[in-house]
């Protein structure tokens, strides 16, 4: 089995310095791989197989794995490989590439949990629109990854199925909820993955686990067939080894979706060329109020030395104001726990799903709490008055984005902490969030790109956050940050396992 490839792009069969395994190659690597039949999907889907038989026992990043299946569509990508011009390869941009899927994305034949006990046996009729977009790009689904369960969390631990670890040091959280997702790249288990995000959920793990994570703007891909947490926040984004990468996934991704009334008609742009566009010229915004009290202090000077570095690239950066932050977690806590209460209805263990019994405690609190912000005479109170400090959040960013392009900030006011730290400190948990929150509650988008290590040897992130649907100038800015920093030592990291 050709099972490495040398990082120039020579396929090399003995293992020495500077040689990549299959599983770590990044997805245009293995593009360009396949093309040049240097080595086969079956290869690349075993060897990602492998790794997952070798190290998951350890971090636990998959609810299922779908080994028979990838194995069967590997071998169907190989013959398509086979037989099709460059001309009609260019139609399928992950023809053969492994890739994970949140086990919130409902996939056909394919057992769906939600990481929650009520879905354990639930098996989907249908796709979900953006795992038939996938499959049409000519991705392979190698399985489906741990979350907490119905995506309520920061850390994974709120899972089912036991806790995803952190690969960097299995003693920490690996951030959530999309954990399994985010920590199944950084161990190289697969090529790519996907996430959901309605208050941080990609890019808090994204954050911890040295990937890149995409939120993009509500409504830019759609929730069909997603299981649905908070439906006026839910994002459907990925996670992936570059920013390129996940330029090349939203390409597949995005659009608009009869089955998704949120899904506008507008014009999708090719993300990629985005990437070669310099960012000269280009106006960061630093908020004030996302650099106060509270803020650990490495990852304080980490961020502002990131948004540093663009500005030796030419960008400039202009201190950015958003008043009403203070009010965000305390918005989102209603508004959320709102709209979950009204999702989770559905589960009533009449049609399908087991009885409501079998809901965790994170999702019964947040049942009850959403319940009571609903209920008559305190709906006005509670409720109402979360919509109306939304609006305000909105105008916050409106205004900051007349004065600068995008915004740099944290994206957790701490490094991950350690498993059991905060899972029985619910407002402890919520917290973490204060950064990622107002950015669903507004709908634009957000991508976190690595930015280095702690001195603990624990990942850190930034987010670039911009206006509707400007994803673009996020993969401008991200990928300017990734090529000015890839010859850094840390850049090179791998997790040791
Ligand atoms: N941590 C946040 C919460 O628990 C975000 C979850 C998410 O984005 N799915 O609500």
């Amino acid at each position: 089995m050709l099972g490495i490839i040398h990082l120039g792009g020579v396929l090399d069969r003995t293992p020495r310095k500077n040689v990549m395994k299959l599983n770590e190659l990044t997805i245009t690597q293995a593009r360009e791989g396949l093309q040049q039949k240097k080595f086969s999907s079956v290869e690349l889907t075993k060897a990602c197989l492998d790794r997952i038989k070798q190290v998951d026992g350890k971090i636990n990043a998959f609810v299922t794995v779908t080994e028979e299946e990838a194995l069967e569509h590997a071998k169907h990508a190989d013959k398509l490989l086979n037989n099709i011009t460059i001309e009609q390869y260019n139609n399928y941009p992950l023809l053969g590439i492994p890739i994970g899927l949140k086990d919130m994305y409902m996939t056909k034949g394919i057992r769906t949990t939600a990481a929650s006990k009520v879905l354990e046996n639930y098996i989907p009729q249908y796709d979900a629109t953006v795992v038939t977009k996938l499959k049409n790009a000519g991705a392979i689904i190698i399985g489906k990854t741990n979350c907490d369960a119905w995506a309520h969390g920061s850390s994974g631990e709120n899972s089912d199925f036991g806790p995803t670890k952190n690969p960097w040091n299995i003693e920490y959280v690996p951030g959530g909820s999309s954990s399994g997702s985010a920590a199944a790249i950084a161990a190289d288990m697969c090529i790519a993955s996907t996430g959901t995000d309605t208050g941080g959920s990609i890019r808090l793990p994204a954050n911890f686990c040295n990937v890149v994570g995409l939120k993009p703007t509500y409504g830019r891909v759609s929730r069909y067939g997603i299981i649905a947490m908070a439906s006026s926040l839910d994002s459907i984004g990925h996670f992936t080894k570059t920013v390129e990468d996940c330029a090349l996934i939203l390409n597949i991704t995005a659009g608009n979706d009869s089955c998704d009334a949120t899904t506008p008609k507008k014009n999708k742009p090719d993300y990629t060329e985005s990437l070669k566009k310099s960012v000269n010229g280009l106006k960061i915004g630093i908020p004030k109020e996302y650099f106060e009290i509270g803020l650990d202090k490495e990852i304080k000077e980490k961020t502002l030395k990131a948004a540093q570095i663009l500005e030796s690239l030419g960008a400039k950066t202009v201190e950015a104001s958003l008043p009403h932050t203070e009010y965000a977690l305390a918005c989102y806590y209603i508004i959320v726990p709102s709209e979950i209460s009204s999702n989770l209805a559905r589960y009533d263990g009449i049609r399908y799903g087991m009885e409501r019994t079998n809901f965790g405690d994170e999702a019964k609190r947040r049942i009850m709490l959403g319940t009571y912000t609903l209920s008559a005479g305190y709906y006005d109170a509670y409720y109402k008055k979360a919509m109306q400090i939304r609006t305000l959040l909105k105008q916050d960013f409106d205004r900051a984005f007349e004065k600068v392009d995008v915004i740099i900030s944290p994206v957790s006011p701490t490094p991950p902490w350690k498993l059991g730290e905060k899972v029985n400190d619910p407002l402890k948990m919520y917290l973490s969030d204060i950064y990622t929150i107002t950015i669903n509650l507004v709908g634009i988008p957000g991508l976190c790109v690595p930015i280095g290590f702690t001195k603990n040897e624990l990942p850190l992130g930034m987010q670039i956050l911009g206006p509707h649907f400007s994803e673009e100038t996020l993969f401008q800015i991200g990928n300017a940050f990734e090529e000015v920093t890839k010859n850094e030592g840390w850049r090179k990291k791998k997790p040791v396992l």
